[in-house]
This record gives structure tokens, sequence and C-alpha cells, in this order.
């Protein structure tokens, strides 16, 4: 077996240990004579995971009690569609555009009410975070809806919109987990989580229990989160296996890492030795303004789109895969997620060094 290093922006790496107590319990999960694939959602064994899967990610986000947590099916882009399905109450909703993900959010919110893009970093081919502070937001606004970290971009948020009475909503598919995160100042938090939590097939939404129960009567039950959370989350058939990934990988980051304090430290450290490196040499270029770099995609490119399919091409031989950007980027891009050890970003520089003095 020789497992590789996968910078793919989604799915992406799970920790070893998890997968590894994943194989060992494949079988059979404690002495329930079956796999969690197999076994009943309506089963006291399952109800035990799905509740301790909720109690981790509640100690480990340190989510207040007034937030109602739900696993949905759909992934993050069905979230695009409930969130204004579910909050949209006075007509219209601020978004703010800082790449492809936050603007297919907004292209989908405008289907049930005026979507009013507040700002957007559009005019640099999203490679910074408009300042929150000196927006033009709406009165009356449902709520604000922002992408935290963008994916594509390899940009994130340093300071989050704060507007008086008017809930914000963030997509944080690509982050969520990978630092500390104040849910207080939050209305609603979503996630896909094949990024940095579980196997891909679901979404998780943190919502404050206030805005809960506003959705039309056309709102189908499956998407409305009142219906689901109510049902805690088994109003029909869950994605088991996903909720059993989620509490597998949570344990691993509350016993094994140490919380998400050390989290941080050590997403900080895998980004900053890929940073300090793109900054020490003229080959490998990132668009990102610095303030806004992502700590977990990191975009480069190298002098011609030629040389770009070579590195991705020789890196992959070399057991570093997925390594090309999005399409609408170009160049590379790598994401470091926290399940990426620190070994595997400190040779992939080590080998785009050797393949900068190889090429340049
Ligand atoms: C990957 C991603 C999405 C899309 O997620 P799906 O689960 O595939 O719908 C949305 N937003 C962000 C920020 C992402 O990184």
């Amino acid at each position: 077996m020789a497992r590789v290093y996968n910078f793919s922006a989604g799915p992406s790496m799970l920790p070893e240990p998890v997968l590894e107590i994943a194989r060992d319990q494949l079988l059979e999960y404690g002495c329930s004579g079956q796999s969690v694939m197999e076994m009943s959602h309506r089963s006291s064994t399952f109800d035990a995971i799905i509740k301790d899967t909720e109690a981790a990610l509640r100690r480990v986000l340190n989510i207040p009690d007034n937030y109602k947590v739900g696993f949905i099916q759909g992934g993050a882009s069905t979230q695009f569609a409930m969130v204004p399905m579910n909050l949209m109450t006075t007509g219209h909703a601020d978004y703010i555009v800082t790449g492809n993900f936050s603007n297919r959010a907004a292209k989908e919110a405008a289907k049930f009410g005026q979507v009013d893009v507040v700002a957007s970093s559009k005019d640099k081919n999203f490679t910074y975070i408009p300042d929150p502070d000196t927006i033009a937001y709406t009165p009356g606004a449902s709520y604000v809806h922002i992408c935290e970290n963008n994916t594509i971009f390899g940009t994130r948020y340093t300071k989050l919109p704060q507007v008086p009475g008017v809930p914000l909503v963030a997509d944080m598919s690509s982050c969520i987990l990978s630092r500390p995160t104040d849910v207080s100042q939050y209305g609603l938090i979503y996630f896909g989580v094949q990024k940095n939590v579980a196997p891909a097939g679901m979404a998780i939404a943190i919502v404050r229990e206030d805005l809960l129960g506003n959705a039309g009567p056309a709102v189908p039950d499956m998407l409305n989160y009142k219906t689901l959370i109510d049902a805690d989350s088994m109003y029909n058939t869950p994605p088991c296996w996903c909720i059993y990934m989620t509490g597998l990988v949570l344990d691993w980051i509350e016993n094994q890492v140490g919380g998400l304090a050390e989290m941080e430290k050590r997403n900080n450290a895998k980004a900053a030795v890929l940073y300090d490196y793109l900054d020490s040499q003229e080959f490998y270029k990132n668009p990102v303004e610095k303030e806004f770099r992502s700590i977990m995609n990191v975009t480069f490119t190298s002098p011609t789109p030629e040389l770009d399919k070579k590195f991705c091409a020789e890196a992959a031989a070399a057991g570093f895969v997925n390594l090309k950007g999005h399409r609408l980027v170009g160049g590379m891009r790598a994401s470091i997620y926290n399940a990426m050890p620190a070994e595997g970003v400190a040779k992939l520089v080590q080998f785009m060094e050797d393949f900068r003095k190889a090429n340049a």
C-alpha cells in the first residue's frame, strides 16, 4: 500500500487514524454484529452514534445552547436554496460575492426573493475580500450571506460583517473546524462535510433557534430546517455512514489533536511553510493579497500554462495528487485541510523547489 498526499479541494484526505478505526469497525461496530452501513437508523446503536456526534460537534465548536444542529443531505449546494427558503422573511437579503460559490449562492437565492449583491471582489478576479466595515448593507435585509473561505480562489475573511439586527449566514464548507469559531457571531453556519469533516454526502447546518420556523407553506419538508431539526435529523433515513465518520473525525480533533486551538496552530504552521516558500522565489506566483490568503487552499502558478501542466503530471507521479487548479483560475492549488500532515506540505515544497531548479 502506498498512500499519496492528496491535495484535492474536496473530497479530501481523512486522518489516517480515523480510516484505521473505520476499517477495524467496518464489519462489526461494537458488539452489534453489523456494520454501521447496514444498521437501522432507528436502532439504539445508531441513536447513540448520532447523539454522540452532535454532542462532540457542540463541544469542539463550543456551540451555544440556543443553536440547533442539523445533519442534512444534498451538500453545501442544497444549502444555497435552503437558506433563502427558510430565512428570507423580509423578501430580500444581502450577499457578498467573493468567488464562485458565493456567486452561486446569490443566484440560487434570487429564485426566492430579491438579492442585493452589496459587495464583490470580481473587479480583481476575487484575489481579495471587500472590507466588511465599509459596505452599505440594505436596511431590512433578512440576512447577510458570505462564503468565509473561498476554496477556488484561495482567500478568506479576516473579519466578519457585523450588521446590528441582521443575522450573518456563512458558508464554511472549506474552513469549518480548521480553527476556533465564535458561533454566536452567526445566525446560521453551513458546510458540506467533504472538505474537512467526513466523506461526501452531507452538509451540517448550525442554526440560531429564533431563525427557525419561518419557512412558507410551499417549502418541502425535506428542505425545511425546522422539520429536519425537530426530527433530530431523522425525518427520513439520514446519511448514517457520514454521521458516523463525522463522529470519528471529531473524536480525532478532540482527543488526538487536542482541540481547535491546536488544530489552528498546526494549520497556520503548514500554510506558513508553503506561503514562505512562495514568497522566497520568483518562479511560482500566488495572486492573492497577502492579508486574505487562505490557510486551507493555496493557489499558485508557474511561469506558463505548459509548465503548470508538467508540474501537475510530475507531482502526481511523485505521489502529490490533485494539485491542478480549478478551471476558473488555472495553475495549481494545494488544499491543505486538517488531515494533510505537515510532512506532506514540507515534501511538496521540496518537490516544488526541485521542479523550479529543473525548469527555471
Ligand atoms: C465545495 C464547496 C461547496 C459545494 O459543496 P457541495 O457539497 O459539492 O455542494 C460550496 N461552498 C464551498 C465554500 C465549497 O468549498
